[in-house]
């Protein structure tokens, strides 16, 4: 087994983003079709595959090393992610494990400091245990990475952006031209779950990786975990390949479909609940909240946002200056549910210091400016008049509206 059967190729013909989505090249990147023309691309629910012969090893050998239905998963995602080569992983969390395995003792990553939590606690593990140094600085700023870089000791540049649950963002080509010149063996690495794919290509915009966990816009259903990597370089790609089949994190088979399912809906998906999140952001904001979104004409960066990506998504934060006004709004609505997470057909809620968060140590949100009364809204796909009166109804309940 050799990376080349995890091999994507990049399809000749680009069509519109909603388009490439839908449109899932059946053949294995070497010309071969599946042999009954499914439609849907078919689960290899099996861990070995038999040689043709002792000197012929196939394909395929062992589900760890390589599977079809994963293949044709990764090539599509490659396709989408504008990347060289794209791997399917276990989840989110995996991708980030895969690619700071990449990263030696003694070296340095640079990081966000409004990461994601779980980003967060691997990167202090690796911190505490691999003699790595992680600065994490305001990358929203490229002003406070330059100081931290090392032509020596940088391996890792790694960005969210917009942040959660700040929703700030992050110049990713300015930032990338930086880091490409000052250290030219760093990688800039972008967690690009938060737009998916259909919203902003890293990779496009100078990025070396860009990952994503599939656990969220990509499979849009909260039904399954996955995570995914896409890679510009033949070389990183080889080497990521390599840390997936030697720890066996790759993505099962039947994940690898339900991820393919997913995929499909995600541009009609997305335009639904950015649609819905425009309005809500509105209404929020003409009540006298203070709402993050890059889709307002309020957001600070709104115009570099926009020359990154093709919408604002579907994540928006707000603060009403009370933690216990922000509790008693979050346990006042019915159609929101209260969860982590986010990318789902449903309407979520949540206070980020008290739930995703919440591993961040207290001291440290408040160095970061997380602003405990914060309450994000990632919003689903249902009817926003009814997502809008939901909303209201609390902000009544809770006191924040005069009856
Ligand atoms: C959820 C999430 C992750 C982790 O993904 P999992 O699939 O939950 O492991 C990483 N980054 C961001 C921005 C996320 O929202």
């Amino acid at each position: 087994m050799t990376v080349a059967s995890s091999s994507n190729t990049i399809a000749p013909k680009k069509y519109k983003p909603a388009t490439e989505l839908v449109f899932i090249d059946n053949s294995d990147g070497n010309g071969v079709r599946d042999p009954y023309h499914a439609a849907s691309v078919p689960i290899y629910q099996t861990a070995t595959f038999k040689q043709p012969s002792i000197h012929d090893m196939g394909e395929y050998d062992y589900t760890r090393s390589g599977n079809p239905t994963r293949t044709q998963l990764e090539r599509h995602m490659a396709k989408i992610m504008s990347a060289k080569k794209a791997f399917a992983v276990s989840t989110g969390m995996t991708a980030l494990d895969v690619i700071t395995r990449l990263v030696n003792s003694g070296d340095e990553i640079i990081a966000g400091d409004d990461l994601y939590g779980g980003s967060n606690r691997l990167l202090t593990y690796l911190k505490e245990h691999s003699n790595i140094t992680v600065h994490h600085v305001d990358t929203t700023n490229p002003a406070c990475i330059e100081p931290v870089l090392n032509p020596e000791k940088t391996r890792l540049v790694l960005l969210e952006t917009p942040t959660n649950p700040l929703i700030k963002i992050a110049d990713i080509p300015t930032i990338s031209q930086m880091v490409h010149r000052y250290c030219p063996n760093a990688l800039v690495v972008v967690d690009n779950t938060m737009m998916s794919p259909y919203l902003q290509k890293p990779l496009e915009l100078g990025a070396d990786i860009s990952y994503h966990s599939g656990t969220k816009y990509l499979s849009g259903h909260h039904d399954l975990m996955a995570g995914i990597i896409g890679v510009k370089d033949e070389e990183v790609a080889k080497r990521v390949f390599f840390v997936i089949n030697s720890s066996g994190c790759g993505l099962a088979p039947f994940d690898c479909w339900l991820l393919l399912r997913g995929i499909k809906t995600l541009g009609l998906r997305m335009d639904r609940q950015q649609a819905n999140t425009m309005r809500i952001a509105e209404f929020l904001e003409n009540k006298g909240l203070k709402v993050l979104y890059p889709g307002l004409r309020s957001h600070p960066q709104y115009d570099l946002h926009h020359t990154m990506a093709r919408g604002a998504g579907a994540v928006l934060s707000f603060t009403t200056g009370d933690v216990e006004m922000s509790e008693r709004i979050v346990e006042a609505v019915t159609l929101w549910a209260i969860s982590v997470s986010f990318g789902c057909v449903n309407s979520l809620i949540s206070m980020p210091c008290r739930m995703s968060h919440a591993s961040i140590p207290a001291h440290i949100r408040k160095e970061r400016a997380l602003p405990e009364d914060l309450i994000r809204l990632c919003v689903g796909i249902e009817d926003a008049d009814d997502l809008i009166e939901d909303l209201a109804d609390a902000l009544h309940t809770a006191g924040f509206l005069k009856k």
